[in-house]
């Protein structure tokens, strides 16, 4: 691990103009991703801002009716909330989908949604990745690659890595809002819909926000009720990624949303196979990934984001 120095910071509109006035600094806060980077030496901030101190860990109602997050809510803490357990039950069953005990107990609401790909070769600094050095090409799209785990759908010729989260996808389906502070002490709320780029030419830059900013919260609107639910289809039962998972939220005349985790950069939704939902699970996965792009070894995912979700409306 890389040498590095360390504040704690108490304020976050300072936090954010600390870390944007030292090259290389970066916020941490239960560190259950950031601390493997650095032993690897895949991150190697040059000093890190403890933000554990700014009081952002409570869950509160808003005016209209929906509910604040705060962004140093522990993953479990969230995940046994009442009121998210009673009308967000579709955050409560992804978070829990989600790591381990241990983890979900350090793993912050903000640190869940920018928690970085596990793609195998993203992990591996003898291997090209265009991800953790840009320009240096993509070993997960060489020839006999291990793709099984990538994406299908949002990728580029640049990368085709997976965004890991769980959370992020139920807050997708939410339409959940990340409320941030700027460096010069400015507030912006951003859709979690725009909030993840695309990978394009650029995979290694992964959010909107700017240098220096700080997610202070997540915000849910009101809750819209239905039927919530989260499956997550992977290779062992407990504490390993989605191949593919599916945050759904049926309403009793058929309608309802759908998003996808472990198959592409964002937590993954179109507005266009929502609504193909009455028609049923084909008819959505054929909105939802149209244009996919698989390699030979992740192919599967598409039958089985189909399977996954029809296996869930006949559950209803
Ligand atoms: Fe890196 Fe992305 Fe390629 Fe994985 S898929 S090796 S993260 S560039």
């Amino acid at each position: 691990m890389r040498a590095f120095s360390y504040e704690r910071a108490t304020d976050p509109a300072a936090a954010a103009a600390r870390a944007a006035q030292v090259p290389g600094a970066k916020f941490i806060a239960g560190g259950t991703n950031l601390l493997d980077l650095m032993k690897l030496e895949i991150e190697t901030p040059v000093h890190l801002i403890d933000v554990n101190g700014l009081g952002l860990d409570e869950i509160t109602r808003t005016d209209d009716g929906g509910l604040r997050i705060g962004a140093l809510v522990r993953n479990t803490d969230l995940a046994a909330n009442d009121l998210v357990r009673r009308d967000y039950a579709v955050l409560t069953r992804a978070l829990v989908a989600g790591a381990s005990g241990q983890l979900r107990n350090k793993a912050t609401t903000a640190g869940n949604l920018l928690q970085r790909t596990r793609c195998p070769y993203f992990y591996d600094t003898a291997q090209a990745c265009n991800k953790r050095s840009p320009g240096t090409g993509c070993a997960a799209l060489g020839k006999g690659a291990f793709s099984r785990q990538l994406g299908i759908v949002g990728t580029s010729d640049a990368c085709i890595a997976t965004h890991p989260s769980d959370m992020a996808v139920a807050l997708r389906v939410l339409d959940a809002v990340v409320e941030t502070v700027t460096p010069t002490g400015a507030t912006r709320k951003i859709p979690l819909a725009e909030f993840y780029r695309l990978p394009g030419d650029t995979p290694d830059k992964e959010t909107v926000l700017a240098s220096g900013e700080i997610i202070t919260a997540v915000a849910l609107p009101p809750s819209i009720g239905g039927r919530q639910s989260y499956y997550k289809t992977r290779d062992r039962a407990s504490y390993a990624f989605a191949l593919v998972s599916v945050a759904l939220i049926r309403q009793p005349d058929g309608t309802g949303r759908v998003a996808l985790g472990g198959v592409g950069p964002v937590p993954w939704r179109r507005a266009e196979a929502d609504a193909e939902l009455p028609r049923g699970a084909q008819a959505v996965m054929a909105r939802l990934l149209e244009g996919a792009r698989p390699t030979e070894e992740n192919a599967f995912k598409i039958p089985l984001a189909e399977r996954t979700l029809a296996a869930m409306l006949a559950e209803e």
